[in-house]
């Protein structure tokens, strides 16, 4: 089934018509006929998407609309409310109570499908990102709304006078007043840089080429996540616009507050789509990053290790695997805390970490264990590489804020890939050579020879 939809209207006729055409489109339909009825088929379960009429025998649907939005659990849940009338202050009182859009009776039926896919695909792409425990950190949402920087695009005079000036005052946005032409010329990448990029756009649909706009403002990847509201007349270009993915629209002559409205609708989505996908990056990164060091972590090793196997082998190329630990750490902890190891270990991290090429990995995989993988070197290579590391972390003079610095060495045990052994087995063989170096002294760089001798 494409959702679960539960349709309010008291009167008989409009329930079972939208039930017929939802039924067509796949929808599975619930009916409510008064406010009660709705409340108590909402309490029985939260649906995909509500039709809302205005005018119910028992209360107002603004009411239940009220009482949806007041409960957590459908706080989100799309809302399209329906309207004999066509007083604008109904749809005003509809929009600011939180109702997703407001769309007079009889409805079109392209425009109402259009709709609700539209909202149902806002919906799907936020399940999509999934809900938990990754959002609790994000940051916490700024203490007040900023205005957003507000792009009207349009060729005419009048209504570029007319709504730049009201909805700025409106608002409290910024309004960048645009032509096609100079909306096309604009960088389409990540900007040029030098000037922010609207968040929001206005496009006045007043020609067949206003849809043009729309997908090419979602091909652009600096507009792809920003939020479009088009300004159009007749249900057909509204529901092929809804279909281009614009996220509303308003009539043309629309009072300059019900487009307020609805911009503001527009920029809370955009905005908390736009958190969201930043804290699952986030989440992403840290998911593979070492919180100590931020030098990559086991998981991302294990996960690139096995790569740079496959394309060795691909290639017909060796690599080299180093397991890297620092000798008698134990003792710095000891001799000066906790806090003054870790420091070392940032300060080891940064050393290898400067000695790198692009192309190496470097991940601290353990408490004071690191992995390096070389792509692309024979053994010879690999190992003067090696010694040079050795050197490198012995002339570390690392300061842990004792006005005496610490000196550290490393063991290092080597060996050579060529990605026709298991991962695992070249594990093994780095683990023995490095506690070849550990038994043979410290300080020092052992080799497992054990396949690379054939080659
Ligand atoms: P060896 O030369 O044989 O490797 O001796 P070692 O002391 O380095 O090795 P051992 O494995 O006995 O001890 C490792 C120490 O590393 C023990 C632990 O307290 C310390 N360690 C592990 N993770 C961390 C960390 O995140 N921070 C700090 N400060 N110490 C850590
Ligand atoms: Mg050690
Ligand atoms: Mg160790």
């Amino acid at each position: 089934m494409a959702g679960k939809i539960l349709i309010v209207d008291d009167t008989a006729v409009n329930r079972i018509v939208l039930r017929v055409k939802l039924a067509r489109a796949y929808y599975d339909t619930t009916a409510a006929e008064n406010g009660r009825a709705a409340l108590a088929a909402l309490a029985a379960g939260r649906p995909d998407l509500v039709l809302l009429d205005i005018d119910l025998p028992d209360m107002s649907g603004l009411d239940v609309l009220a009482r949806i939005r007041r409960d957590p659990a459908m706080r989100d849940l799309p809302v399209i409310m329906l309207t004999a009338g066509r007083d604008p202050a109904t749809r005003l009182a509809a929009l600011q109570g939180g109702a997703d859009d407001i769309l007079a009776k009889p409805v079109d039926e392209d425009l109402l499908l259009a709709r609700i896919r539209s909202l149902r695909r806002r919906e799907s792409s936020r399940a999509e990102q999934g809900e938990g425990p990754l959002w609790d950190m994000a940051e916490p949402p700024a203490p007040y709304d900023p205005p957003a920087l507000v792009a009207l695009v349009t060729q005419r005079a009048d209504l570029r006078l007319r709504l730049s000036r009201d909805l700025a005052r409106r608002s409290g946005h910024s309004i960048l007043v645009l032509t096609r032409e100079d909306l096309l010329a604009r960088p389409g990448d990540e900007g040029d840089g030098t000037a922010p990029q609207p968040e929001l756009f206005i496009l006045d649909a007043d020609s067949a080429t206003g849809l043009h706009l729309v997908s090419e403002l979602r091909s652009r990847m600096a507009f792809a996540h920003a939020g479009v509201l088009l300004l159009c007349d007749g249900a057909k270009q509204a529901a092929t616009a809804f279909d281009l993915g614009v996220d509303d629209v308003a009539s043309q002559g629309a009072d300059p507050q019900e487009i307020a409205l609805r911009l503001a609708a527009v920029l809370r989505h955009t905005r908390r789509d736009a958190a969201r996908r930043k804290s699952l990056q986030q989440g992403l990164r840290l998911a593979l990053t070492d919180p100590l060091t931020g030098l990559h972590n086991l998981r991302y090793a294990e996960r690139e290790l096995g790569l740079i196997a496959e394309r060795a082998r691909q290639q017909a190329r060796s690599f080299a695997l180093l397991f890297i630990d620092l000798d008698r750490f134990k003792q710095v902890n000891d001799r000066h805390g906790h806090a003054a190891g870790d420091d070392v270990l940032v300060a080891v991290a940064r050393g290898l970490a400067e000695a790198l090429r692009p192309g190496d990995m470097l991940a601290r995989i353990g408490g004071e264990e690191f992995l390096l993988a070389l792509p692309g070197l024979d053994l010879a290579q690999a190992r003067s590489i090696a010694e040079r590391l050795c050197e490198t972390v012995q002339s570390l003079s690392i300061d842990i804020g004792t006005g005496q610095p610490v000196r550290v060495t490393v063991s290092i045990g080597l060996a050579l890939g060529t990605g026709s052994e298991t991962v695992e087995g070249l594990r093994q063989r780095a683990d023995r050579a490095l506690f070849m170096a550990k038994s043979g002294g410290r300080n020092r760089v052992s080799t497992d020879y054990s396949l690379a001798q054939g080659g």
